[in-house]
């Protein structure tokens, strides 16, 4: 990443921080956090306005699935005037050196099922020309940051978690089995693409936040190394890993930005 300078939330007139997560453990403990708390219901969905260490935000829940956070997104950015989107979430690590308990801040996003060859190159988004949509470098820096400082001191089966930084590749499928995996990540690498993990909306959130022009960084827990045993005891390391690491490293960005 070029510079070095962390995102200033001055940078998008102080309109609210959105903060998506993906699933409702890891927006909990937030919400219970939140000063001035105020809930709003728009399109199917609760949206929770506050302040988290006086920096202004709205809280939400993504949903799964490409579709479900393109439409969070846009309600995000229309409804409640999001200046910036932040997601959390838990993936599965796809990287060889990946390992559950670790996270992954996105650099870039790309949809592993986007497949409208020969019309267009594969991956690509039509008509825009893209393959991968990029993080704001600022916000996925602070976020790398906030990821340092709040997961210090904490371990997972026994190890320190690794913070790595690179691409997130995201489709409407769990994915969760070797052979399945193999042939995304394959696929994937011929076409230039070194994918770290594997989950459900960063790249529809990356999308949407590219066309209205807003900075956009996202961090997930490996919950999980996309194989056989993807499934089994993911409600469990939600609960007691991933609602925590989310917790910390928010608590830890909202710091840094209110400044
Ligand atoms: N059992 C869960 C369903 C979670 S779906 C429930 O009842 O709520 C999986 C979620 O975790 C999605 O938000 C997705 O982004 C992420 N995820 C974690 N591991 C994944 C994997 N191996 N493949 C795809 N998505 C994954």
């Amino acid at each position: 990443m070029m510079g070095t300078s962390l995102y200033s939330p001055g940078d998008s007139v102080r309109r609210p921080l959105a903060i998506l997560s993906a699933l409702a453990e890891e927006q909990a403990g937030l919400v219970e956090q939140l000063q001035g708390a105020q809930c709003v219901s728009h399109a199917g969905r609760e949206f929770w306005q506050g302040q988290l260490s006086g920096l202004p935000v709205v809280l939400a829940l993504s949903r799964i699935g490409k579709v479900a956070a393109a439409t969070t997104s846009v309600a995000l950015i229309e409804r409640f005037a999001a200046g910036a989107i932040v997601f959390t979430g838990v993936a599965g690590g796809v990287g060889p050196r990946v390992q559950v308990g670790d996270v992954v801040v996105g650099t870039g996003y790309v949809q592993h099922d986007m497949d409208a060859s020969p019309l267009f190159p594969r991956y690509q988004i039509p008509l825009t020309g893209q393959t991968a949509f990029a993080a704001d470098a600022a916000l996925a820096r602070s976020l790398v940051f906030a990821c340092v400082v709040g997961l210090q001191g904490l371990q997972h089966a026994g190890r320190a978690p690794l913070v790595h930084q690179g691409l997130i590749a995201s489709g409407d499928r769990f994915v969760n089995g070797l052979a399945e995996t193999r042939s995304i990540v394959d696929a994937l690498r011929h076409h230039g693409h070194e994918p770290l993990a594997v989950e459900m909306e960063g790249a529809a959130v990356a999308q949407v936040c590219h066309d209205y022009g807003l900075p956009f960084a996202a961090v997930r827990t490996i919950s999980d190394r996309a194989d056989d045993s993807a499934h089994v005891d993911f409600p469990a390391f939600v609960r007691d890993v991933a609602s925590v690491y989310a917790q910390r490293i928010i608590r830890e960005l909202v710091r840094a930005l209110a400044g």
